[in-house]
């Protein structure tokens, strides 16, 4: 049976290039892959189609009464099944249908069975407080979620607000959560902050993620960093996060701050970086 596994993370932090190159990277470990855009820009896919856009499901309904599901998956390098579910017209219905109608077309028509897939991964904008794009996690379609984050303030607010709709639905056989993966993390004290985020809300970081040129040079090209520079550094980070996913058994409930606790723990971290900035602390101790 597949493992299904969505990546949610706030809007541009890198959901659909780590997805990309986790799916590639997979593949190339030997697994049968599916990747599912849900986002209604519908560009997951792109990078493993060097740089086109596919016929979303949606789209591909609304043309035709009678869809085959063939008619919507399409190859990508290495073999990968690429599928965007798009989504409502911009300010009309619900962002999370294409998701749904997607996932029960698929059902429909046994495909998951059909193509025999070790992993579906839902790539989902997740900074939307909105009940649709909840819906990996909410109808059980996802069993793994994981989230992409930088140490920004408001891509951990909104990784913060994942964990709260995971921990809502967590008694109902809703999806747990498999961690964190820290994106971009260059900067001095992103680490650090990231390590603390991940301590006091009960969960752990998956992989340590660095911004590269390389991964903007393959983009270029249309192409995941697997592809298009498998001998690269960051091409290596990329398969040590497909055999962490693939080694991971156990998601859990995490633990989401308040409003006001998740404050006060930024504007502590804020005074601190603050401090060091203007030479008031020498100590390079965090916190
Ligand atoms: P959206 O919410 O709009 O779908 P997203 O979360 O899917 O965005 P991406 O499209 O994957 O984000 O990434 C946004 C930009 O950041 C892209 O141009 C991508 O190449 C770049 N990017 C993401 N991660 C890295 C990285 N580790 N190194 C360099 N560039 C990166
Ligand atoms: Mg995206």
């Amino acid at each position: 049976k597949a493992k299904q596994i969505a990546i949610y993370g706030k809007g541009g932090i890198g959901k659909s290039t780590t997805t990309s190159n986790l799916s590639a990277a997979l593949s190339k470990l030997g697994y049968k892959v599916m990747q599912f855009g849900c986002d209604p820009k519908s560009d997951s896919t792109n990078t493993l189609r060097d740089g086109t856009y596919i016929p979303t499901v949606l789209d591909t309904l609304r043309e035709k009464n009678q869809v085959n599901a063939h008619d919507v998956i399409f190859k990508g390098f290495n073999g990968i099944y690429c599928v965007e579910a798009g989504g409502p017209s911009p300010g009309v219905g619900c962002a999370g249908r294409g998701i749904i109608t997607a996932v029960e077309l698929f059902k429909q028509q046994r495909i998951f069975e059909e193509l025999d897939l070790d992993y579906v991964i839902y790539d989902v904008l997740g900074d939307v407080v909105c009940g649709g794009f909840a819906v990996p996690i909410r109808e059980g379609i996802a069993e793994h979620v994981f989230t992409v984050s930088s140490a920004d303030f408001m891509a951990l607010y909104a990784a913060n607000n994942l964990f709260k709709g995971i921990q809502k639905y967590s008694n109902s056989g809703g999806a747990l959560l498999g961690g964190v993966i820290a994106n971009s993390i260059n900067q001095p004290y992103s680490k650090e902050i990231i390590d603390d985020f991940v301590e006091v809300t009960k969960t752990q970081v998956v992989e340590y993620i660095p911004r590269s040129v390389t991964v903007t040079q393959c983009e270029l090209q249309g192409k995941t960093t697997i592809e298009a520079a498998p001998d690269s550094a960051q091409a290596k980070v990329y398969t040590s996060l497909a055999e962490k996913i693939s080694n991971h058994t156990n998601s859990k409930t995490p633990a989401p701050l308040g409003v006001q606790e998740l404050r006060d723990w930024a504007s502590k971290w804020g005074k601190y970086l603050l401090a060091l900035q203007t030479g008031e602390i020498r100590n390079e101790l965090a916190p």
